[in-house]
C-alpha cells in the first residue's frame, strides 16, 4: 500500500506553495487577463504556473509520478505566446528560482499523464478560474486516485476565510488549506498555521433551516431545478430554507464539509456534459471524510475509474446524510433528469 501520509505531506506542500504563487499573480496584476481555450473556458498565467509548481513538488518529494492535470503546454510553446511563457516562468521562479522557461514547459507536461494506472494524481491547478478572475473563490485541487477512488486529497483555497463570520464573496488575506486521507478524516489549516483542526460536520435536525451552496455560473448548475428542489422540501418537510450561497470552485465541498452550508448541489444544465475528475476528486474526498455523503443526482457514488471524466455519473449532491436523503428524494419526486 502506498504511504498515504507521505503523499499527503507532499500534496499539502504543493497546494500551499501554489496558493502563494496564485496570490502573487493576482496581486501583481491590476487585471489578470484570461486566455480563452479551445473549449471557450478561460485560463490564466496562474493556471499554468500552479500546474508547474505542483508537478515540481510532487516530483521532488515522491520521484516519478503519474499526474493527470487539467492544463498542457501547447499554448505556451507557440512562438507568438512567448510573453505568456515568460510571465508563467517569472511566477514559478517566485518559489523555484532554478527554473527557466524550458524547465517550466517540462514541468507542465508532467501533468500529461493518463488515467490507465492503478494509482494516479489528478490536479485542477486553478479550479474556478472565473472566480479567480473576479477576485473571489478558487481552489488548487489535488488528489491521489487509487483504483477509481480518491484516497488522498489536498485543496488550497487562497481566498476562503476560516472564520464563518467573514463574507465568502470577498478574498480573505489568509485563506485555508484542506486535507484528507480516506478513512482518516479531514483537516483544515487556517492561513499559514502548521497544525490542522479536524473538519467534521453534524447532521441537521428536522426543524433546522437548510442552506445550500452552488455555482456562481448559471452554465454550471441548473438554478431553476435548485429552486424546485428547495420548494419541494419546504412543502413536504418542517425545514425552512435559506438563500443559497453562490461560490466558485471546489470550495463548495469545503464549505459544506465544515458546516457553513448544508448541501452542495450541482445539477446538470446541458445534455452530454461529463464532469471532469479534477473538478471533484479532492473536494469530494474532503467532504466525505467530514461525514458528508457525496453522490451524483441519482444517489450513485462518484466513480473516478473511467478516465478523465465521471462518465458514469450526472451532477453532484454532497450533504450530511439526512439532508442528502432529502435532496435525493426531492430530485426523484420531481423527476429531475439531466437535460
Ligand atoms: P464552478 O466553479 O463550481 O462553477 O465550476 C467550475 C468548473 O465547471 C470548471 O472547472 C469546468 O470544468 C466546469 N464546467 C464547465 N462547463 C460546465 C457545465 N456545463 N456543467 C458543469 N460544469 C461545467
Ligand atoms: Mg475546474
Amino acid at each position: 500500500m502506498a504511504d498515504y501520509a507521505r503523499f499527503l505531506e507532499a500534496a499539502r506542500e504543493a497546494v500551499t506553495l501554489s496558493s502563494g504563487v496564485c496570490r502573487q499573480v493576482q496581486a501583481a496584476l491590476d487585471e489578470v487577463r484570461a486566455i480563452t481555450k479551445d473549449d471557450k473556458s478561460p485560463v490564466t498565467v496562474a493556471d499554468f504556473a500552479s500546474q508547474a509548481v505542483v508537478a515540481r513538488v510532487l516530483s521532488d518529494r515522491l520521484g516519478d509520478v503519474v499526474l493527470v492535470g487539467e492544463e498542457d503546454s501547447k499554448f505556451l510553446r507557440e512562438p507568438d505566446h512567448s510573453p505568456h511563457l515568460e510571465a508563467v516562468t517569472a511566477a514559478v521562479r517566485e518559489v523555484f528560482d532554478d527554473v527557466d522557461s524550458d524547465a517550466v514547459l517540462e514541468l507542465i507536461d508532467i501533468g500529461a499523464g493518463d488515467t490507465h494506472h492503478a494509482g494516479f494524481w489528478t490536479l485542477d491547478p486553478i479550479d474556478g478560474t472565473k472566480g479567480f478572475l473576479r477576485g473571489q473563490q478558487y481552489a488548487i485541487a489535488l488528489a491521489y486516485v487509487e483504483r477509481g477512488t480518491p484516497v488522498v486529497g489536498a485543496m488550497g483555497c487562497p481566498n476562503l476565510p476560516a472564520d464563518f463570520g467573514k463574507p465568502l464573496d470577498e478574498p480573505d488575506p489568509r485563506g485555508t488549506v484542506y486535507v484528507a486521507i480516506k478513512g482518516d478524516g479531514a483537516g483544515e489549516y487556517a492561513g499559514d498555521s502548521s497544525t490542522p483542526t479536524t473538519v467534521r460536520r453534524h447532521d441537521l435536525d428536522p426543524n433546522d433551516p437548510i442552506g445550500v451552496c452552488g455555482s456562481v455560473e448559471q452554465g454550471h448548475t441548473n438554478m431553476s431545478d435548485e429552486d424546485r428542489i428547495l420548494e419541494h422540501i419546504v412543502a413536504n418537510t418542517d425545514h425552512a430554507v435559506r438563500e443559497p450561497v453562490r461560490i466558485d470552485s471546489q470550495c463548495k465541498y469545503a464549505v459544506t464539509g465544515r458546516g457553513q452550508a448544508d448541501a452542495y448541489l450541482r445539477l446538470p444544465t446541458r445534455p452530454g456534459y461529463v464532469e471532469r475528475i479534477w473538478d471533484h476528486a479532492a473536494g469530494a474526498l474532503i467532504a466525505s471524510e467530514a461525514d458528508c455523503y457525496v453522490t451524483d443526482i441519482f444517489g450513485n457514488q462518484l466513480d473516478f475509474g473511467h478516465g478523465r471524466g465521471l462518465e458514469k455519473n450526472k451532477g453532484v449532491v454532497c450533504a450530511p446524510p439526512r439532508v442528502h436523503g432529502l435532496m435525493i428524494g426531492a430530485i426523484e419526486a420531481l423527476g429531475i433528469q439531466p437535460a
